[in-house]
Order: C-alpha cells, then structure tokens, then sequence
C-alpha cells in the first residue's frame, strides 16, 4: 500500500484509517496533537505511543517536513530562515522581534505570479502553492525560535512569498490549524493577511466569516502609477475592490479588520 501524507487527513479521517489498521480511535487525537499542538516531525517522538503504533504509523503515512538550510540575523535580531522543502525547492519565514515579543512573517506560495516591481519574489515566478503543512511548519519554526530567545510569538503576518489569496484554501486550512484550540490555539485576531488586493479571495474571506486581520498593500492611490508597481491592478482597480470584494457588506464576523498598507517605493 502506498504511504499517504499523515497531515492531509482531518482527525475524523485519521482515526477512521487507525482502526481500519487495528489501532484504536482515540489514538488520532493524541496523534493529532503531536501533529498540530507540538509539532512534532517525526512518528518516533509521539512519545506516549507504543514503540509497535509508531512503527504501524510509519508503514502508512509519511511526515514530511521542510528542512532550515539558512539562518541570517540581522543586528536588531531579525533573522530569516530559508527552508528547503522536500521536493527541493525554498521559501522563507522570517522572526521580527518587538521588545519581549516576536512576530512571524510567513510565505503562501513558492514564488509568486503576480509581479510586483519591487519584489524579488516577484521576479522568480510561480512554483507551486504551498501546502498548509507547509505553512504550518513555519510559524512552528519562528516560534521555537522566539522562545529559544527567551520570548514568544505574538504575531503571525502573511506577508512573504506569495499572494496568500491566490493559495486560498491551503491558506485558510493552515490558519484553522495555527488558531484551532485543537492547533496551537493563537488567537486570530493576531493574524493579519496581506493582499495585493485579490477581489474573488476577499470576497470569499467575507464569505466565510474569518476571524483575523486582513490588511490591502495599496502602495499608490494613483491607478497608473499602481499599475506600474503591481501590474495585477489592470483588472483590479482598488477603487473597485471595495465594491466588486462586497467587503463593505462583509457580513457579521467577517475579517476584523481592514489596514490598507501603502509605502513608499
Ligand atoms: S504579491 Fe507579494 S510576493 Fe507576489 S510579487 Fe507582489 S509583493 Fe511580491
């Protein structure tokens, strides 16, 4: 039988696959939180196992996990990682620390199609989406670092490669596991996604009733002069995004907050 990604499967499916496999149903939840609670990356460190589940476990599934192949500090303490993932290729998280505090800035997608003038990402092209698991394992990685520092993770901002909207359902799947009580348990409202101002992807936040923030890099309220640093402006003008995303009438419960971020290039 071939092995399958452990962490594709919902705890329900999980536990439906254990006892298929002469296992116990329970199993999954104590699985699930070595997965998704203390993001463990190998069956072997599911300490409360028996050494004869570890091994079932690893005759069915695999756990794939991208490995830190770089680490650059900057002389305020902030440091990127670059990951290099399984099939090879890289992204990269980045810890920016705040007195006691640190935030994550984490990637969505391996490059980016959408070609932002002032962006080095933008200049690689598009990979591939990443998986949640994948930006899962990224805020897990900032994280142990801030408390190796002797702080914690406040933040998480989706602000590195990527345009989080165009990886929509990988990203919204990551966010339930990094804000779930049966996840890490952040809370939502310090998660902030940036945009280039994707209208379908907004218009489907408000939709469904997410929790964290959502924040529209304008970067010019000129519309010529947007379309030169974000070529993806020609067919969404953010005069229309408003209107065309229904954000204005984003239902009860809907993204918390709008920032518009603009700076100067
Ligand atoms: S959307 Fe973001 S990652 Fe993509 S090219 Fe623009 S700034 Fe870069």
């Amino acid at each position: 039988m071939e092995k399958t990604n452990i962490r594709a499967y919902t705890q329900k499916e999980l536990a439906e696959i254990l006892v298929q496999n002469g296992e116990k149903a329970f199993r999954a939840k104590q699985i699930w939180q070595w997965l998704w609670q203390k993001g463990v990356t190998c069956f072997d460190d599911m300490t409360n196992l028996s050494k004869e589940t570890r091994e079932r476990l690893a005759s069915l599934f695999i756990l794939q996990t991208g490995t830190i192949t770089h680490k650059q500090e900057s002389s305020d303490g902030t440091t990127k990682l670059g990951f290099t993932l399984p099939d090879g290729n890289l992204i990269e998280a980045v810890l920016i620390p705040s007195r006691d505090k640190a935030t994550a800035c984490v990637s969505s997608q391996v490059g980016c199609k959408l070609k932002c003038s002032f962006c080095a990402t933008g200049g690689l092209g598009f990979t591939r989406n990443l998986l949640p698991e994948e930006i899962f394992d990224q805020v897990v990685a900032v994280k142990r670092l801030a408390e190796e520092r002797g702080t914690s993770l406040s933040n998480i901002v989706f602000m590195g490669m990527g345009e989080p909207l165009l990886n929509y359902n990988n990203v919204i799947q990551a966010i339930e596991r990094i804000t779930g009580n049966d996840g890490l348990g952040m809370s939502p409202s310090r998660l902030t996604l940036s945009t280039s101002g994707i209208t379908e992807g907004i218009r489907r936040l408000a939709d469904d009733g997410v929790r964290f923030n959502l924040a529209i890099s304008l970067h010019s309220a000129i519309n010529a002069t947007r379309d030169k640093l974000m070529p993806i402006t020609g067919h969404t003008r953010y005069r229309n995004w408003l209107k065309r995303s229904n954000i204005s009438s984003a239902k009860r419960g809907s993204a918390r907050l709008l920032n518009i971020y603009y700076s100067k290039v």
